[in-house]
């Protein structure tokens, strides 16, 4: 079967296309698609040859579709006990998955990073998906993230020292993971758990780096501050995820380093977030208020060392455009908030086929009512989306999954 005869040349054209990179917008450009991916970028008059089929989204602007770097399938966090809700049963968080994938669909996002997940429902998640039966972002999944026993994000079943954890990373491997995910310090949902403190010795994040790299993947850490971030990153860990509280010397070790950090505000300071659920419980809520105080800190303490941020709603599904409104609020230019959104996600979700538009890239686009590097809250202003080439969201939010064909994954 060729991949022309599932979907014919197309020209996707609207009032322009943003290169958040440049900062730009080239006015009355549009995007040359075959087989799912990008072949030219131009006007009409330019790049579009006689025969191609022309989807007009108006005056709406086209934008490399948004990369959450840092999110769950299952978990609702206004509804409190993410814990909890990752040990329902399957079938249950099923039901709910397909409209969390709906959501993130709708706001733009067309690649999602899946940070922890039971019952391997992740997998089963992505494989339905590039199956045509559910509608959603093409997802990069973990299956469970390792801590140790009763720790926070242990679940059922902690894991620690050398050789169990590879073993671990292993069986995570074979099942087909697309990254492994540590959590080196405690969490802000969650009692008991310090944020500053390491829950594994430089030996037990080496050995998890070591085996994940066998099988040809990367590890992410779950971590705020303090030594969970130091030895995560002197022991080859990639990303540092969330960082709530990281100080002077965390920040220093994160840029010699070269590591990613991805930032997860939303679920820190939409009020639909924690503050809806597990804030109830006013421990949770002292920390997630000492959180947000450091996070002001912290913003300054990034920008000013230069650390490449990628952005996470971290289960916050539909809210990905406050990800980059927080950054803006926090110093970052438009165009930088778009590129963390797009390129740097892209890069730390190991999906380097997405995140811009560039000749052979997959064509992942969000249409966005006005210009985003004008004003940035025209994130939230989501016309239409194509994954791969194919509309999945039109103007009226209505989602669909992308056909099945022989286009890129
Ligand atoms: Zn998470």
């Amino acid at each position: 079967m060729s991949a022309a005869a599932d979907q014919p040349l197309t020209f996707i054209q609207g009032g322009g296309v943003v290169d958040p990179v440049r900062g730009a917008v080239d006015p009355g450009a549009g995007l040359l698609v075959e087989a799912g991916r990008i072949i030219a970028v131009g006007t009409a008059g330019n790049v579009r040859p006689a025969g191609a089929v022309t989807v007009d989204v108006g005056d709406a602007v086209l934008v490399p579709g948004f990369v959450d770097a840092h999110t769950h399938v299952t978990i609702r966090p206004g509804e409190g006990d993410q814990h909890q809700q990752l040990q329902a049963a399957p079938a249950w968080q099923a039901v709910r998955g397909v409209a969390n994938l709906r959501r993130m669909l709708g706001s733009g996002v067309t690649t999602a990073r899946i940070m922890t997940e039971e019952h391997d429902i992740d997998f089963e998640f992505r494989a339905a998906i590039e199956r045509g039966e559910v509608a959603g972002p093409r997802l990069r999944v973990a299956g469970r993230g390792l801590s140790p026993p009763g720790r926070h994000g242990s679940g059922p079943a902690g894991v620690s020292g050398p050789a169990d954890l590879r073993a671990a990373v292993r069986r995570i491997a074979d099942k087909g993971a697309d990254h492994i995910k540590i959590f080196t310090t405690g969490g802000v949902s969650s009692t008991g758990t310090a944020l500053t403190d390491s829950n594994y010795s430089g030996e037990e994040i080496s050995a998890v780096v070591a085996e994940a790299a066998a099988a040809g993947l990367t590890v992410a850490a779950h971590a705020h501050g303090g030594a969970g971030v130091d030895l995560a990153v002197a022991n080859g860990v990639r990303s540092i995820e969330h960082g709530a509280l990281l100080t002077e010397q965390n920040v220093r070790a994160i840029a010699d380093s070269g590591a990613w950090l991805v930032l997860t505000t939303t679920i820190l300071f939409h009020p639909a977030g924690i503050e809806a659920g597990d804030a109830r419980e006013p421990a949770i809520l002292a920390k997630v208020r000492a959180a947000r105080a450091a996070m002001e800190r912290t913003a300054e303490l990034v920008r000013a060392a230069g650390i490449r941020v990628a952005l996470g709603t971290d289960s916050m599904h539909g809210l990905f455009g406050h990800e980059l409104q927080w950054l803006v609020e926090h110093g970052w230019s438009p165009a930088e908030a778009l590129t963390a959104a797009t390129l740097h996600g892209a890069m730390v979700a190991g999906t380097g086929d997405a995140g811009a538009f560039v000749p052979g890239r997959r064509a992942d686009v969000v249409a966005l009512g006005r210009d985003p590097l004008d004003d940035i809250t025209a994130v939230f202003d989501v016309r239409a989306v194509f994954s791969a080439g194919h509309q999945v969201v039109d103007a009226r939010g209505y989602c669909r999954p992308r056909p099945v064909t022989a286009d890129p994954d």
